[in-house]
Parts: structure tokens; C-alpha cells; sequence
């Protein structure tokens, strides 16, 4: 029999719906490969196994029943520690929400199940999602499934890392500055941070309010489509979701054809500090696109290079004011109660100064600072002009061009440990995907090939204007089906380290 946890999310759905394997069977094959491989990669933090098998079940009953099912059911997920799911512990990879269980389902997560979606589990991330490499977990790093002395990306890295190890074809992601396409980019994956505002952020346990956006991982871009379409859509439970018809993803994804386009290479990202085998595999696809037909030009965008300073401190400001809530009086974690007679406001700083690992301290002192009178107006009113000047750049750039390209992180995945003492290097994982979030625009990942240095692999990034979702997913899949058609096999089934 065919392993049922090589199958994309689309031929596994469609399997389940003729009848041919059941859910609980795809369940059980995931569930499986889950306990072989997840010791060494260490993606989930919790794997829910009975939950799992009942949904599948579900889905069973409701096949043999006649219902008609949704385009996704029986098809396994790994979601985000981030995002709430009732009932099931959700800790945003920090030790101050050890033994929380939310009361309630994200909008999210809702909407998977409502489409018969198993969600397996849930993944390993950088603390509050504040990292590019997955190491600033409470709960130890996650690995590379291409070489597990590597990082995954982050703060995702769990969510790719799984999709990248076939212990999920799906995986839901949040993405603030960069942590579903970086994780993508590393893990030889697809990722996409959708238009801020297209998914509802209701239940997503909030990071930095105006840039967090969820969105889909997977292992080809068609996937990545149709759990776009399942999540997406406006939610009145999210003041800033927008209530507008959502891109068809999945027609284009279908289309891939990226004749007559303009796609245009930002030319402020991909030069010095990008390793040479990610600037020769993004030349390479760029030659791709244009003999696809694509009208390929170079487009500048003279405030990119000032949106990783405007980044760090917008969002340890909305952070630093986010994660005020957690306080030990509410959720998870409390220190300290019978250790003498503390007053409140003691207890709260033992359980903030045990609960919250060296990250989320650094940039919670720091968003203080950028907020606290008499400094306001010189970090983070700043930031917040560089953030204008940045969307202006995006809006000047898509008068001329329909799309941008750039290489999606500058390296490929480094060693773990390698940049954990230096937070500015860590940071710079981000310099080229962060413009997007400052703008609320889309944005994705597609593995265009290894890096001939170290055979690890390389991502492209395409960028679209607010609600233009579907062009991403357009050149995405055409891009696939190039290298496919150059390869004849599709970049993961080289994943080594398993
Ligand atoms: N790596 C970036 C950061 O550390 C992005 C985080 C994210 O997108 N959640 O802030």
C-alpha cells in the first residue's frame, strides 16, 4: 500500500472522499510516523492523538452517510502553539502558560474543523513567536528534518518541520515578521502570511497586533491554496478582518500561468549578505519566469533597508504591551503564592521573571522603553513614518509591476546555536520579509531548488498588493511545475535526515 503521509493534502483528500482509505486510516499513518521520527525532530508539543482519530472518525461517518465533504476533510493538520484550540494546552512555547487549556476555539481552528480537517497537534515555536530559528522555545529547539544539527526557521519552525518531515501535509503558521515564509524557506516548504485582515486573528494569542496574520503551510503550493480558502474569510469576532470576498487562491493555484505578468525583483533585496547559493538559485528561477513569459524587471524600494530597525521596535512596543495579561493571575503559570506573604504585585513579578525566557524579557524592556514618555516620539512615532514610507514603496512599486521577488531569507538553515548569542544576527534572518508585514500585503514562500554549497534548500519570495492573494499563488505553482518539469520530482523527496 501507498504511505498515506506522502500524499499531498489534495490527493489525500481526495482518497478519503472515493472511499479508497478512510480518515482514521490517514489519521493512524501520520499518528505513526509522528512517533518515529518526532523524537529526533521534535516538532510537536503535543500530539492529540484520540482527538485526532475522532475527528477522522467523524469524517468516516459523515462520508457514509452521504454528506458532502469539504475540500479539506480527513486531511491532517499540525497547528501553531499559538492558536487556541478548546480543551487542548496551548502554551506559545513559554513556560508562563504551562497547563493552560483555552476554554474556546480560534476562529481558525473552528473553521478546520467545520471542514473536517484532523488536527494532530500542536507545534513547537519560538516563545510568542519572537525568533527565526525555533530555539527560543520553552520546550527545546526543533530540527531540521533536511539536517538535525539545523534550524528550522522560526518562529514557525515546528509547523514547517512537520510538514517537511510528512508528519503533516498541512500545518497552520502565524507569521508577524517573517515566521511562516523563513521556516518555509529553510525546510524546502511552501508558506504564506495571507493580506493582513484576510484571516481572522480571533483565538491567535497576540504578538504584535497590527502585524500577526496566520496562514498555511505546506509541501506544494495547491495545498497551500486550499487551506488558504478553508481559513480565510471575514470574521466579525476580529475588528480588523476585512469583510471582503477572498482572493479565489485555489484557481489560481490551478492556473499557473504567468504569461504577460510583470513581476519586478526588488533590487534592495538579495545583494551583499545573502549567501551565494540563494542568490544563484533566485537568478536561476528568475531566468525560469522569464522564459514562462513573465516581463521580469528590476524595481527599487529605497525604504526597505530601514524596515528591520522600524520592525524591532514596533513590535517589542505592541508586544510589550501584549503580553502584559500574563500576570499569573489568569492563565498558566504562578510563582511564588506561598513563599513567605507576597503582596499581588509580587507574585506577578516572580511569576513574569520565572514565567518569560531572555527574548521575551529583552524586548518587553525594550518596548517599554520605545513607549515610556519623552521617548515615544523618537522610537516609535520614528518607526512608525518608516512603516508609512515602506507601504508607500509597495504602492509606488505596484503602479509598474504586478509582483515582487526577492530571495526569502538570505541564507540557508544555519547550525543550531550558531546565532543564539547575537541577537542582531538572529534578527537579520527577517531582513527581507518583514517589509511585508510592515505594509499588511502578502506574501510567500516557494523552495526553488538547494543551494550547491550545502544542498539545503532555497526560497523565493513573491509579494502581491492587499487582497491580490491569488497572484501569489499564481506565480507560486508556476514556479513549481517549472522545476518539477526540470527535475521530475518535486525538491522534498530529498529530505535526508530521516
Ligand atoms: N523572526 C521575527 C521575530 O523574531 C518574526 C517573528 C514572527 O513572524 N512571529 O520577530
Amino acid at each position: 500500500m501507498t504511505d498515506l503521509t506522502r500524499l499531498t493534502a489534495a490527493e489525500t483528500a481526495t482518497v478519503v472522499a472515493s472511499g479508497e482509505v478512510s480518515a482514521v486510516e490517514v489519521a493512524q499513518a501520520h499518528l505513526d510516523r509522528i512517533g518515529a521520527v518526532d523524537d529526533r525532530v521534535h516538532a510537536f508539543l503535543h500530539v492529540d492523538s484520540d482527538g485526532a482519530l475522532a475527528q477522522a472518525a467523524a469524517v468516516d461517518s459523515a462520508r457514509a452517510a452521504g454528506e458532502q465533504l469539504s475540500p479539506l476533510a480527513g486531511v491532517p493538520l499540525a497547528l501553531k502553539d499559538v492558536m487556541t484550540q478548546k480543551g487542548i494546552p496551548t502554551t506559545c512555547g513559554s513556560r508562563i502558560l504551562e497547563g493552560w487549556r483555552p476554554p474556546y476555539d480560534a476562529t481558525v481552528t473552528a473553521r478546520l474543523k467545520a471542514a473536517g480537517v484532523v488536527i494532530l497537534g500542536k507545534t513547537n515555536m519560538d516563545e510568542f513567536a519572537m525568533g527565526s530559528s525555533t530555539e527560543h522555545s520553552a520546550y527545546g529547539a526543533t530540527h531540521n528534518p533536511w539536517d538535525l544539527d539545523r534550524i528550522p526557521g522560526g518562529s514557525g519552525g515546528g509547523s514547517a518541520a512537520a510538514v517537511a518531515a510528512f508528519e503533516a501535509p498541512l500545518a497552520i503558521g502565524t507569521d508577524t515578521g517573517g515566521s511562516i515564509r523563513q521556516p518555509a524557506a529553510v525546510t524546502g516548504t511552501v508558506g504564506v502570511k495571507p493580506t493582513y485582515g484576510g484571516v481572522s486573528r480571533y483565538g491567535l494569542v497576540a504578538l504584535a497586533s497590527s502585524l500577526d496574520q496566520a496562514g498555511p503551510c505546506a509541501r506544494t503550493v495547491l495545498d497551500a491554496a486550499l487551506l488558504h480558502a478553508t481559513i480565510a474569510g471575514h470574521d466579525p469576532l476580529d475588528s480588523t478582518s476585512l469583510d471582503q470576498p477572498v482572493p479565489d487562491v485555489v484557481a489560481a493555484a490551478l492556473r499557473a500561468d504567468v504569461k504577460g505578468l510583470k513581476v519586478g525583483i526588488v533590487k534592495e533585496l538579495g545583494g551583499e549578505g545573502y549567501q551565494a547559493g540563494v542568490r544563484q538559485r533566485f537568478d536561476e528561477a528568475v531566468a525560469l519566469l522569464t522564459e514562462l513569459g513573465a516581463d521580469v524587471v528590476e524595481v527599487s524600494a529605497p525604504s526597505f533597508p530601514y524596515a528591520l530597525a522600524a520592525y524591532y521596535v514596533i513590535l517589542p512596543s505592541e508586544c510589550s504591551s501584549n503580553l502584559a495579561k500574563f500576570d499569573g493571575m489568569r492563565f498558566g503559570l504562578r510563582v511564588g503564592e506561598d513563599d513567605g506573604d507576597p503582596s499581588v504585585e509580587q507574585v506577578m513579578a516572580r511569576t513574569r521573571a520565572a514565567g518569560f525566557g531572555a527574548e521575551a524579557t529583552r524586548r518587553i524592556m525594550l518596548g517599554t522603553y520605545a513607549l515610556s514618555a519623552g521617548y515615544y516620539d523618537a522610537y516609535y512615532g520614528q518607526a512608525q513614518k518608516v512603516r508609512t514610507l515602506v507601504q508607500r514603496d509597495f504602492a509606488a512599486a505596484f503602479e509598474k509591476v504586478d509582483v515582487l521577488i526577492s530571495p526569502t531569507a538570505p541564507t540557508t538553515a544555519f547550525r543550531l546555536g550558531e546565532k543564539l548569542d547575537d541577537p542582531l544576527a538572529m534578527y537579520l534572518n527577517d531582513v527581507a520579509t518583514i517589509p511585508v508585514n510592515l505594509a499588511g500585503t502578502p506574501g510567500m514562500s516557494v523552495p526553488v531548488g538547494l543551494a550547491p554549497e550545502d544542498g539545503l534548500p532555497v526560497g523565493l519570495q513573491v509579494m502581491a498588493p492587499a487582497m491580490a492573494d491569488d497572484r501569489l499563488y499564481n506565480v507560486g505553482a508556476a514556479l513549481e511545475r517549472a522545476l518539477l518539469d526540470r527535475w521530475g520530482h518535486p525538491i522534498l523527496e530529498e529530505a535526508p535526515a530521516l
